[in-house]
């Protein structure tokens, strides 16, 4: 089939990618085949001939997006194939291909091939403008068996690169569709990831962010662990910063905090999801700690890292989280020494064990839930953020702003992918 990929060759490509940092490294991924093949980004305000559309169905909202997002590009561009990859095209791949304009439809098994996926309907569809519309095509399968890790290291729009060390996850908490859309936890070698790793570095990158469905459960398919990965890249010269997009409680163990503190690149910014303070909730979530042990890890994590910025998942109004509960968890999160909160309402999911617990929230009482805890994020936030005032921190210029090591953003004019020392002023910090 790739002796078909010259049909790329001027093609015009519009990308829009939903969820999160791991479908953003995989359509960079997919763009950089496209790229390879001869295609060009579309113009912001010129005609499109591929639109591909990496999706998310972590929420019903984030389902939706999809949709409208489909549905927005198909008016926008009314002649371009469309394709629809991520964990919404795995899981409803039937409803997406009833969307008007749909090519093709590709769940996680077949996404490593979509560029070559897409040749037949590119083909087609320039046929088609002289007779009948071609069909459109799903590929998803059960993600019950699948064993393959398809690789993805890229640059995403900023000066940073996405490394994907893991898929899948083998938790299975109530709420949560990720295990069924993406399916059990699998990992590249460590050899490999080393070697992308310094392919970036050759490249001239400075920034990785590794990132993974489940990263601290790293090693299942490949016999080895997080914590030996994580000294492995430190070896990779050239790269200055490393950063773990998100790392589970229990996996985020001592020794892995030990070892990035000794680590030369290992920046001191953690995001560990909590979800509930409550541990009645964390129960019934199936998490696999309870608040003390996260407790735990917060605490040893600031002792031997004491700048760390620690940004922390809340799930607000989940199936069983009583008045009391959720103000067990909101007293509990109000004590912890972090950044900052991601705070995500709790939202329905097709097939998930959540739905058999009676007990649910309003929508009023969520959104309530949700707002005294984006106020109390905010604080730590504006904590966090002043503690540093006075300081001078090296920051990452990307383009008219940086971060610094400890992941506080500023602005200013910094040469982009060079790290200088920055003293930090109310003037140039950019509260978010
Ligand atoms: S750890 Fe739980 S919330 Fe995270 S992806 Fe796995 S099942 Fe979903």
């Amino acid at each position: 089939m790739t002796d078909h990929t010259d049909i790329y060759i001027g093609a015009r490509v519009v990308y829009h990618t939903l969820g999160c940092k791991l479908n953003f490294a995989e359509t960079a991924t997919l763009r950089d085949r496209l790229i390879g093949y001869g295609a060009v980004d579309a113009a912001e305000d010129g005609d499109a001939d591929l639109c591909i559309i990496n999706t998310c169905s972590v929420t019903g909202e984030s389902d939706q997006k999809c949709r409208q997002a489909i549905r927005r590009l198909h008016r926008r561009h009314p002649e371009a194939v469309i394709g629809v990859m991520g964990c919404y095209a795995q899981l409803q791949g039937e409803a997406i291909s009833r969307i008007e304009g749909v090519s093709l439809v590709v769940g996680m098994e077949h996404r490593g091939r979509m560029a070559e996926l897409l040749i037949p309907h590119l083909e087609a569809k320039r046929r088609a403008t002289l007779c009948t519309a071609p069909e459109t095509e799903i590929q998803t399968t059960s993600t019950r068996d699948i064993h393959t890790f398809v690789p993805s290291c890229s640059r995403g729009n900023r000066t940073r690169y996405f490394l994907k060390v893991q898929d899948g996850c083998s938790y299975y908490c109530t709420y949560c569709t990720i295990p069924i859309a993406r399916g059990r936890s699998r990992n590249g070698s460590i050899a490999s990831l080393v070697a992308q790793a310094e392919a970036v570095a050759e490249a001239g990158g400075k920034e990785i962010v590794i990132t993974g469905v489940n990263i601290g459960d790293f090693g299942r398919s490949t016999g080895e662990d997080f914590l030996a990965l994580v000294k492995a890249l430190d070896g990779v010269r050239g790269i200055e910063r490393f950063r773990i997009s998100s790392l589970e409680p229990d996996l985020l163990t001592h020794d892995i905090i030990d070892a990035c503190a000794a680590s030369r690149a290992f920046m001191p910014h953690f995001h560990i999801p909590l979800q509930s303070g409550s541990d009645a909730v964390l129960r019934l979530m199936h998490r696999h700690y309870d608040a003390a042990l996260f407790a735990d890890r917060v605490h040893y994590l600031l002792r031997a890292m004491p700048d760390a910025f620690i940004g922390v998942d809340v799930i607000v109004g989940t199936r069983g989280e009583t008045a009391d509960y959720f103000a067990q968890s909101e007293a509990f999160i109000r004590e912890m020494p972090i950044a900052q909160l991601h705070v995500f309402p709790y939202s329905e999911r097709p097939g998930t064990k959540a739905l058999a617990i009676a007990h649910t929230v309003s929508p009023e009482e969520k959104r309530e839930r949700s707002k005294r805890l984006l106020t109390l994020s905010e604080e730590k936030h504006r904590t966090f953020y002043d503690r540093y005032v006075g300081t001078a921190r090296p920051v990452l210029w990307e383009h008219g702003e940086g971060w610094t090591d400890n992941y506080i953003r500023v602005r200013g004019e910094g040469t982009p992918n060079t790290i200088t020392s920055v003293m930090l002023t109310p003037e140039v910090l950019i509260k978010t």
